[in-house]
């Protein structure tokens, strides 16, 4: 009997030098990708995360997924598709910018406004081997921004001000401290 196993992979966090890494491209979209997706979709269901970086969980490769929710005219919440992002380029951004609290699962309970475009086009690679470009707004546009930032080893109190992220140095040495592998 097979059984569909969970697989929750375990998170690199702040101070593990694979979060500094400009990741690798991926040549081939092999089964081990395909498993990797698989279980890095658990691991952000797990985490209820909008989005994660291959790197977070400790591999070497530009890839990211997300699953950023919607919301309903209502107000409601409806929940996010999954995306995959394989070996990415920003092909544009918006002039357009806001500001919105982020945060990150490898710098846990740290949230920080972070200003981003309010547009990004994307191309990339999907899980069957097509490369798609897309824009994307909002919510959606940060999340893509923020993980595309972790394949080439940026985060996401690089993208705060001096000032801001002196005030936070303790805050991030604890944090360092608190998960060490
Ligand atoms: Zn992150």
């Amino acid at each position: 009997m097979i059984l569909d196993k969970k697989m929750k992979l375990p998170l690199a966090y702040y101070g593990n030098p694979i979060l500094r890494k400009k990741c690798s491209q991926i040549e081939k979209i092999h089964e081990e990708i395909r498993q990797l997706v698989k279980d890095m979709t658990d691991t952000l269901i797990e985490h209820n995360g909008l989005g994660l970086a291959a790197p977070q969980v400790h591999r070497d490769l530009r890839l990211f997924i997300t699953a950023v929710p919607i919301e309903q005219p209502d107000g409601k919440w409806l929940a996010g598709q999954l995306r995959v992002f394989i070996n990415p380029t920003i092909v544009s951004v918006s002039e357009e910018i806001n500001s919105r609290s982020e945060g990150c699962l490898s710098i846990p309970s740290l949230y920080l406004e972070v200003i981003r475009p309010e547009r990004v086009t994307v191309r990339a690679t999907d899980l069957e081997g097509t490369i798609f470009e897309e824009e994307f707004s909002g919510l959606e546009a940060r999340c893509i921004l923020h993980e595309n930032d972790h394949i080439n080893g940026v985060l996401f109190i690089d993208r705060i001000p001096k000032k801001a992220r002196k005030d936070i140095e303790l805050k991030l040495k604890e944090i360092k401290e608190k998960y060490r592998g």
